[in-house]
């Protein structure tokens, strides 16, 4: 019988999980279908339901549901619930199981391109993404995280769990950090190239990571660029996350550069 997965969100026909999980199912010939399930916030309770009496077998979730799941699963790991997001979900023998593998997909597109150990960090947002970014940011043992973030508020709530400092996108120009992670939701959909940070405050020096994948450029990407800083577009973290996921579920080792070829293949 052909199992079921899928990428929970909402919107979710941007999502290129479908591509990547199909391509490593069919390269290691598990009988396996990876859907789309768009499905709005008053409808997950149902959508769970579904998940439970269909026996899916796991999802990705994302946003807007990562928080939200938590109080429908049977249980979440120590990472996530710190966190306080779920990315991933196992459906083990009829237990659904949460784990947040975000903060890998950071961690490694990061380690990639720099080292996290003594440096100096700021990451843009206080959702969910942010949150696994400050988390393998500590984890890592940066020397310092700055959490800046539209909503003053949002930050200060996130810099207190971690320990961390907090402000605005105005805080940008008197911190000269090492590594900058976009992590807000601003430059997709109807943000496109909303500007958070002015061009003039991203230097040669930087390591800009974006979250983002479509689009692949985003404002920030270009500036960063223009400025001739290290650069890491939001597929890398979309893969690293997707890595985990796919050995989370399968037990498999995962097929790196199948994923890799079907995920930049579907990129606009
Ligand atoms: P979330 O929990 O909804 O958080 C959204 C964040 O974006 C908040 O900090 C919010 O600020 C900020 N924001 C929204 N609109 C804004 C605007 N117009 N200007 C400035 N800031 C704005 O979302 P999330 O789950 O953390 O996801 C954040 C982004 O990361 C999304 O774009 C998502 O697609 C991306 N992501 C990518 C991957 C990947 O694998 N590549 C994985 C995870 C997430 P306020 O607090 O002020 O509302």
């Amino acid at each position: 019988m052909t199992e079921t997965y899928g990428i929970l969100a909402h919107p979710a026909k941007h999502s290129l999980s479908p591509a990547m999980h199909n391509a490593a199912f069919k390269a290691l010939k598990i009988n396996a279908d990876f859907k789309y399930f768009d499905i709005k916030p008053e409808d997950l309770k149902k959508f769970i339901l579904k998940v439970r009496k269909e026996k899916i077998k796991g999802l990705s979730v994302s946003s807007p549901h990562k928080e939200s799941i938590i109080k429908y699963l049977d249980k979440i790991n120590k990472t996530a619930k710190k966190i306080n997001a779920v990315n991933a979900v196992k459906n083990d023998r009829g237990k659904l199981m949460g784990t947040n593998f975000d903060w890998i997909g950071v961690q490694n597109s990061l380690l990639e391109k720099t080292a996290i150990k003594g440096k100096i960090v700021v990451v843009l947002g206080a959702g969910g993404a942010a949150s696994a970014a400050v988390f393998a940011a500590k984890k890592n043992r940066a020397k310092k995280i700055h959490i800046l973030n539209r909503t003053v508020l949002h930050a200060r709530k996130l810099a207190k769990k971690y320990n961390c400092k907090y402000g605005g996108f105005d805080d940008f120009k008197d911190i000269n950090p090492d590594i900058v992670i976009q992590a807000t939701s601003a430059g997709m959909n109807n943000l496109k190239g909303v500007e958070l940070i002015p061009k003039k405050y991203l230097t040669k020096r930087m390591v800009v990571m974006e979250m983002i994948y479509s689009p692949l450029i985003t404002k920030i990407i270009k500036d960063a660029k223009a400025a001739g800083a290290k650069t890491i577009t939001g597929e890398k973290m979309l893969l690293n996350q997707g890595f985990a996921a796919f050995i989370y579920w399968t037990k498999k080792r995962h097929p790196a550069k199948v994923m890799e070829r079907a995920v930049y293949q579907n990129l606009k």
